[in-house]
């Protein structure tokens, strides 16, 4: 049989293929009460400290939704988790009390939208909080599925198993269709929203009138389709605008197209001796401005407010990361 799975997959089908069937059976008697230690430092409501322990699991979020006769439900949710590749499921788990387990039965179907990270409103918004100046939510239709419009990734499935979870219900869906996007996800953890901070934006944070003198020193470059600009482990010290046409950008597990007027390097042309952290290639025509380290060097020894003002952008970033 002809495989395209990626290699790390393998063995876990392999397995699974020759796993017992039986599957649901455990799931008929809930298990016994038992009673929670919790550990040294941890005094207390257990239930708080349970609640805090499981915070520490770091998500994303999703929302899930539902077509309920012409209407559609929505609710926030980050208890989803993937099961199973072949078939493709998915599961997540739902408070006995909110609205959403109602109106979901074996056979329903329910889309799951995964949120990008600039979408904490809608998550406040479908978690019931207020959410302030969050426009109306906008939905598309799959499979007579809703899914929210602008997630990052879209799913719907179908119910194929309901277990009893204790205050919770866990649904297992059947993935009848997927999709992604481009752009970083929204996470969760320990009760907080949280982003991933991956190629931090220094140079594009400085003001106008402080960035352009800097851009202005820039050599033209012209690139064919294809061509690689940079490479992953490469040493650059180059600062570089796109000014026409774009470059996808990949590294290992991720790939996004930058367009004009998106910078490239600004970490490298700072700290020269790191290396290049992605491969760069032109797609179709691609028209770039490129500022040299020491053209960058020069420019602040110029105009030292920007070099003030690249401290404080580095130190708000150090901030975040703290
Ligand atoms: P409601 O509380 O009635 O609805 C939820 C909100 O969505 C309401 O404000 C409603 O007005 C709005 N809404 C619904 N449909 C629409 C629509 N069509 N257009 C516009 N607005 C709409 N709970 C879980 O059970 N499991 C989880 O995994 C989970 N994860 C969570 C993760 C996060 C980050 C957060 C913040 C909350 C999470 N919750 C989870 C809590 C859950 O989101 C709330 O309890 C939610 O209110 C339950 O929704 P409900 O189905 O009871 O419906």
């Amino acid at each position: 049989m002809e495989r395209s799975e990626p290699p790390e997959f393998e063995v876990a089908i392999e397995r699974a293929i020759s796993a017992p069937e039986a599957f649901g059976a455990s799931f008929d008697e809930a298990p016994a009460r038992g009673e929670l230690e919790l550990g040294a430092g941890l005094e207390g409501d257990p239930a708080i400290a349970f609640r805090r322990t499981l915070g520490m699991f770091a998500t994303g979020v999703t929302v899930l939704t539902a077509r309920v006769s012409e209407q559609v439900h929505g609710m926030t949710a980050n208890a989803f988790m993937s099961v199973s590749l072949t078939p493709p499921l998915v599961l997540v788990s739902i408070d006995r009390r909110a609205k959403m387990g109602a109106f979901l039965h074996e056979g329903t179907r329910f889309g799951v939208s995964v949120l990008e990270a600039r979408q904490t409103g809608l998550s406040d918004r479908f978690a019931g909080r207020i959410a302030e100046d969050v426009p109306e939510p906008t939905f598309e239709v799959v499979r007579e599925t809703p899914l929210v419009e602008g997630a990052l990734a879209h799913l719907v499935a179908r119910v194929v198993r309901s277990y009893w979870g204790g205050d919770h219900s866990l649904f297992l869906g059947q993935v009848e269709f997927a999709r992604y996007g481009e752009g970083r996800p929204l996470l969760f953890h320990g009760g907080r929203y949280e982003r991933l901070i991956e190629d931090p934006p220094v140079f594009s944070l400085l003001p106008e009138e402080l960035l352009e003198p800097i851009l202005a020193l820039g050599e033209p470059r012209e690139y064919v389709d294809g061509q690689v600009i940079m490479r992953a482990g490469e040493r650059g010290a180059e600062l570089l605008l796109v000014v026409a046409g774009s470059v996808r950008v990949e590294r290992p597990g991720r790939s996004v197209k930058l367009g004009p007027g998106e910078l490239i390097g600004e970490i490298e042309v700072l700290d020269p001796g790191g290396g290049r952290i992605a491969d760069i290639t032109a797609e179709g025509a691609v028209r770039c401005l490129a500022v040299t380290r020491a053209s960058l060097l020069g420019a602040l020894e110029a105009d030292p407010r920007a070099a003030i003002a690249l401290i404080e952008v580095l130190a708000a970033r150090f901030r975040e990361t703290a």
